[in-house]
This record gives structure tokens, C-alpha cells and sequence, in this order.
């Protein structure tokens, strides 16, 4: 068994295996310092930079506590973007896979209808939007008065987006007597405030951001005019020829015109900002994850708390805005020991800011000239041959506990008042296959869906070819 320092912290098994095989093996610095006040139920505020790995400092305690058999949601988890909540959702369900937490996720521009019918069965956990979860609220269609756990995430970009009043609200509809937790990457005074006045005796944890950029990042700079830009651009790449890499730009526009110029020049891409349909920026968060495209062009509103762990490059195709911003940018890549390169383009105007970020990184952008296209040709065939061939998709993050995993479907459902215990009864009754054998049954109208865990799938499959649930021999068949 590999060693896990998760272990500290008398985790469930469950709980401790989970992050084994997600390959949490070392609690990061806010982890550390917020997970042992909240196993203990105390109010914490966090104060840590995006990527410190927030999300799992609230998730680990909350799984951990969590009492499966209960029916209604123990913890509440409020999320500024839907993007955000499904990553947020992805995570607890991922530590909570091997203790089969049940995570449903509301957000708004989805049907309302279907995620209430999910509120209605079995969740533990509950992540959403402040909007669609007030909603929700209004409409009797979630009940959060056994709620245990309420977590305020990413609590700055909530107060950007203007939910400080919904979430407010949403408070009123706690029970009296919930532990609260509140986690941002900044902490302006009104999410302090906040705090201040609707937490007793929060456990404060700020963590300080190193201002100091990593020098596990070669930052590099090139003096360029707006309407060069984009031809130094495609030099950039071609010279570069990028693993992995994110391009930023200050507007929705100009994203949107240069993801067309991209795609135009053979280049293949996505996009992120506001105006994306929410859909389609889940597909394509999805697809950059997987290699799909190795270029993503984004706002950084769009791209904020978004994780992405393998960038190799950052592109600043037009200067950030703030010094912290270009920290915030280039602060994603480099990580976890790798080696990561940041190049921006700064025009005449901006050499001034050009000089404030490097007296705040306390370091030199290296100035580069574009080489010619004679001497990048051999490297532009490279690339754009390198575009042509499609490269193995890497496995989602969840993809794991999918090898052990056999998704059963059984005839049989609400309708004939099939219930989870009936499948678990006669699934226990099978030589060799226990409790923790079952993962996620999904009771449908007239059809149940089972998961079956630990590689015992083909057993289960085989048996109730001629086992009887709730009395008779049901279609049972192997899905995916
Ligand atoms: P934040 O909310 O602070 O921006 P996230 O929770 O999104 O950060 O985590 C950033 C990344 O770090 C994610 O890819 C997450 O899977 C990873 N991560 C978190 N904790 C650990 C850990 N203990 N070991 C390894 N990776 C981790
Ligand atoms: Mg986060």
C-alpha cells in the first residue's frame, strides 16, 4: 500500500483510498491548515490563491462527516459559475466515489425540472449556482434545513458577480446550527464583512501569496503593435510548438476573433468567456482536459478557478490589466515541479506596466526578437504537420475508479416499486460480492441502473442471469 499522509487525519478507509487512487498523497498548505479545524465542525475562513487546492479542504472533511444513511443533503456548496460547480461536484464525487456520496449539481440554463427530480432522490451533497439554488428553495424543491455543512466558495468571484444578496438569502433557510465555511483566492472587505457578521468565531486561515514568481517559469517578452500581433503570434507558436497552452486576451471580441483566425490558419483551438454558450464551455473545458485542442484562448473572468494541471506556456496575447492578474496568468504553469514558459506582448503603452510587474515578481520579462520566417520554417512544417495528427486523449480525472467499475442496468423501477435495498439484498446474496461491492444504484421509472465496484462486475452480471430481485428474473445487462 503506498503511504498516504492523508492518513493523519483518522480518515474513513473510504475516504483514504479515494484519494490513494486520485493520487493525493501529500495534503497541500491550505489543506493542512483547514482540514482539521472543519473534521471538528468549527467556522473557517480561507484565504489561499487558486490552485492551492481549496476545493479538496473542504471536500475531504465534508465527505469524511457526511452519515450515508441519511436522505437529506448535509451539505450545501455554492459555487459563482456553473463551470465551477461541476468542477467543485467532479471533485467531492470523486473523494466520496468509494464512499458512495451522492452529488447532485444545480445550476441555471439547465431544465429545472430534471434537477429537482434528482433533489428528490437520495443526495448527500448538494453543489450549486446561488441563483438556481435559490430558486430551488423557493419552489420546496431542495430542503436544506438538515444541512450540516455550508460552504461559501470562491467567495471574491461571488461578490464580482453580484450573488453576495441570493447567498444571504439562502442562509435564511439553514437550520440554526450548521458550521460555515467561506473560501476565496482574495478577501475583499464586504467578503470579509461577511464573514464578520454571519459566522461566530470563524477560525481565520490566511495564506500569503508569494508575490515572487516561481523560476520554475522562463518569462519572456516580445514588443509588438496590435496589428502584429497575431503574426507573431503564429511565430510564437511555431517557434514554441506548445504542449500545452493557454492564451489570454482582455475582451470577449478579441477571444472570439482570434479563436476564428486560429481556426482559419489550420490551427485547431477552443474558446472561454462570458457570451460561450454554458453548454458548450463545459464541452470545451472538457475537451482541453483531454487534449482534444492544446490551445485554449480565454477572458480571465472565464477562465478563473478553472483547474487545468498541465500547461506548458501562457500567452499574454494583450497585457493583463494589473500586475496580480499577470501573477494570477502565468501562475498557471510552472506547477507541481514542472518547468513552464510565459511570454507576453507588450506594446509601446504598456512598457510601463511592463516595468510594475517586474519590481512586483522581482524579475526581468527577458525582451526576444521574433525570429524570421525563413529560420522558423522548418519549425512551422513541424507544428502545423503536428496539428494534423489527432494524439491520444488523456483519461479524465474521476477515470480511475472507472477500471474497477461495471455499470449494470436492471429491468425494473419506481413503477414496479423496485427499490435501492431489494438490488443491494439479492446483490449481497451472491458468493463473493459485499455491500462495498455496489456503488451508485440510480432508481429510474422502469429501469435501475447499478454500479458495481472492485472488478466484481462480470460475477454480479453472470448471477443475476438467474437470481430473482424482489421475486423475479430481471433483465440485466451491462451498459457503456
Ligand atoms: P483552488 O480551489 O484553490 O483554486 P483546486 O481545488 O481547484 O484549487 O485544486 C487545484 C488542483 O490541485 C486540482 O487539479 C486538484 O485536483 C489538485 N490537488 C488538490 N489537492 C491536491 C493534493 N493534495 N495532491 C495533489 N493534487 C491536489
Ligand atoms: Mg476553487
Amino acid at each position: 500500500m503506498i503511504k498516504n499522509e492523508f492518513a493523519t487525519y483518522k480518515l474513513n478507509r473510504d475516504v483514504l483510498e479515494a484519494l490513494t487512487k486520485l493520487k493525493y498523497l501529500t495534503p497541500t498548505e491550505v489543506q493542512r491548515k483547514a482540514i482539521p479545524p472543519a473534521l471538528d465542525n468549527k467556522n473557517i475562513v480561507v484565504k489561499s490563491k487558486t490552485g492551492s487546492g481549496k476545493t479538496a479542504a473542504f471536500a475531504i472533511p465534508i465527505v469524511e462527516n457526511v452519515v450515508w444513511e441519511e436522505n437529506a443533503p448535509q451539505a450545501l456548496v455554492l459555487e459563482p459559475t456553473r463551470e465551477l460547480a461541476y468542477q467543485v461536484k467532479d471533485e467531492v464525487f470523486n473523494i466520496g466515489r468509494m464512499k458512495r456520496i451522492k452529488v447532485p449539481v444545480v445550476f441555471g440554463g439547465a431544465p429545472f425540472d430534471k434537477q429537482a427530480l434528482s433533489l428528490k432522490q437520495k443526495s448527500h451533497v448538494v453543489v450549486g449556482t446561488p441563483g438556481r439554488v435559490l430558486d430551488h428553495l423557493q419552489k420546496g424543491t431542495l430542503d436544506i434545513s438538515q444541512v450540516k455543512y455550508f460552504i461559501i466558495d470562491e467567495a471574491d468571484l461571488m461578490l464580482d458577480m453580484g450573488f453576495l444578496a441570493d447567498v444571504k438569502e439562502i442562509m435564511s433557510y439553514l437550520p440554526e446550527k450548521h458550521t460555515t465555511m467561506l473560501f476565496s483566492a482574495t478577501l475583499p472587505d464586504e467578503v470579509d464583512n461577511l464573514a464578520n457578521e454571519y459566522m461566530s468565531d470563524p477560525v481565520k486561515i490566511m495564506i500569503e501569496d508569494e508575490t515572487v514568481t516561481q523560476d520554475t517559469i522562463t518569462q519572456l517578452g516580445y514588443e509588438v503593435e496590435n496589428e502584429e500581433k497575431f503574426d507573431l503570434l503564429l511565430d510564437v507558436l511555431y517557434e514554441q510548438s506548445p504542449e500545452y497552452c493557454m492564451i489570454f486576451c482582455s475582451t470577449r471580441e478579441m477571444v472570439n476573433v482570434l479563436f476564428r483566425q486560429l481556426k482559419k490558419a489550420r490551427i485547431r483551438c477552443g474558446m472561454l468567456h462570458g457570451m460561450v454558450d454554458q453548454m458548450e464551455r463545459l464541452t470545451t473545458i472538457d475537451d482541453f482536459r483531454q487534449g482534444k485542442f492544446t490551445i485554449l484562448i480565454a477572458t480571465d473572468v472565464a477562465a478563473r478557478g478553472i483547474d487545468f494541471d498541465t500547461i506548458t506556456h501562457v500567452i499574454n496575447y494583450d497585457m493583463p490589466n494589473a500586475k496580480e492578474t499577470y501573477v494570477h496568468r502565468i501562475g498557471r504553469t510552472g506547477r507541481n515541479g514542472k518547468t513552464g514558459t510565459a511570454i507576453t506582448f507588450i506594446n509601446d503603452r504598456e512598457k510601463r506596466l511592463q516595468g510594475l510587474i517586474e519590481e512586483y515578481t522581482n524579475a526581468k520579462i527577458t525582451m526576444c526578437v521574433p525570429k524570421s520566417r525563413e529560420e522558423l520554417q522548418e519549425k512551422k512544417q513541424a507544428f502545423l504537420q503536428k496539428q494534423k495528427i489527432r494524439q491520444p486523449l488523456k483519461a479524465k480525472k474521476g477515470a480511475v475508479f472507472n477500471k474497477d467499475i461495471m455499470k449494470l442496468s436492471i429491468g425494473g423501477g419506481r413503477k414496479s416499486k423496485m427499490r435501492a435495498v431489494d438490488i443491494v439484498g439479492t446483490i449481497c446474496s451472491i458468493n463473493d460480492v459485499a455491500a462495498e461491492d455496489i456503488g451508485i444504484i440510480d432508481v429510474r421509472d422502469s429501469l435501475t441502473y447499478v454500479e458495481i465496484l472492485n472488478g466484481k462486475g462480470k460475477i454480479v452480471l453472470d448471477a443475476l442471469q438467474n437470481k430473482p430481485i424482489k421475486a423475479k428474473i430481471r433483465k440485466v445487462r451491462m451498459t457503456r
